[in-house]
């Protein structure tokens, strides 16, 4: 039986064991999957031992991403660009490959919603983590305009220079945006976490078609719910989906056999 796993601290309530295991049960695939927690410096070690013992990929979470950047031989395009690796497969020849697949659940989840991202102007908010990883495939979906803002304005305005050759993106402060017309909100900051929108004027969301929190919880987080008060007719969407996309465009690398994220998404949302 292959062998994977997700690697993390903390680790405990990660749904990625789960949802694999739901997506190996509807593809037929003989596997197992795991969640490991690594020491925070030993992640490496961990990751050495899992592999030797037969390992064939793995998912890895908060505080790994980078450092599974440094680790890998060989990465994919996406995830050289997101600078963090949350995908690793263990090739034909032994090699660790890296990728990173939550930009791609990102603009698999938005187009599930039926959201149209060629053409469309868009507004991403973090400069972090979440948001470098999504910029390419937000191109790669034929945004024709790209805003990132972020608290630290130095942050977005570096983005904004290291993806300048990937498409038309401007970067800066959260209250420098104004008097723009949106079609797509996405809030990648961590302020969810702590119950809070960033903090921008709510005049972006007036001719919005879809505000999007990658964050999720069962109710609706503080962006989501600024959002529907300043434009009712927007869709409003939190990230479970983006979890569940960026796990089967994992599942689909491993095993190149397609699941149901449909079915998978509705059960967690049922609890
Ligand atoms: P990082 O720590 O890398 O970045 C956090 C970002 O949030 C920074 O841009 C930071 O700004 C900003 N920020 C934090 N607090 C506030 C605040 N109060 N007001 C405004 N901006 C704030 O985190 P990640 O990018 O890794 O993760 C961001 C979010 O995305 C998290 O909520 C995470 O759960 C979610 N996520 C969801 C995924 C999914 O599958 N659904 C996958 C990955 C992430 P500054 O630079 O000024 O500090």
């Amino acid at each position: 039986m292959d062998k994977y796993a997700v690697f993390g601290n903390p680790i405990k309530h990660s749904k990625s064991p789960w949802i694999h295991r739901q997506f190996a049960a509807q593809t037929d695939q003989d596997m197992e999957y795991e969640a490991i927690l690594a020491p925070v410096d030993g992640f490496a070690i961990a990751l050495r031992i899992f592999v030797a013992d037969g390992g064939r990929g793995a998912n890895v979470t908060l505080p790994f991403k980078e450092e599974a950047f440094q680790l890998v031989e060989v990465l994919t395009e996406r995830a050289r660009l997101a600078g963090a690796v949350n995908t690793i497969m263990v090739t034909e020849s032994g090699q660790l490959l890296g990728d990173n697949t939550d930009g791609a659940g990102l603009v698999a989840d938005l187009k599930r919603h039926q959201v149209t991202l060629a053409g469309s102007k868009v507004l991403l908010l973090g400069a972090g983590g979440a948001a470098r990883g999504a910029i390419y495939p937000l191109f790669q979906a034929g945004v024709r305009e790209l805003w990132v803002a972020n608290r630290t304005a130095a942050k977005a305005e570096q983005l904004a220079m290291e993806f300048a050759r990937h498409g038309n993106i401007i970067g800066c402060a959260l209250d420098e945006v104004h008097e723009q017309d949106f079609d797509i909100i996405i809030n990648s900051t961590s302020a969810s976490v702590n119950n809070e929108a960033p903090a921008i004027d709510s005049c972006v969301f007036a001719s919005s078609k879809c505000a999007y929190d990658m964050f999720y919880q069962t109710d609706a987080t503080a962006f989501l719910r600024f959002a529907q008060q300043h434009n009712p007719e927007q869709q409003c969407i939190d990230g479970l989906g983006m979890l569940v996309g960026q796990a089967a465009e994992a599942f689909q690398l491993w095993r190149q056999a397609t699941p149901q994220v449909e079915s998978v998404l509705a059960a967690l949302r049922a609890g």
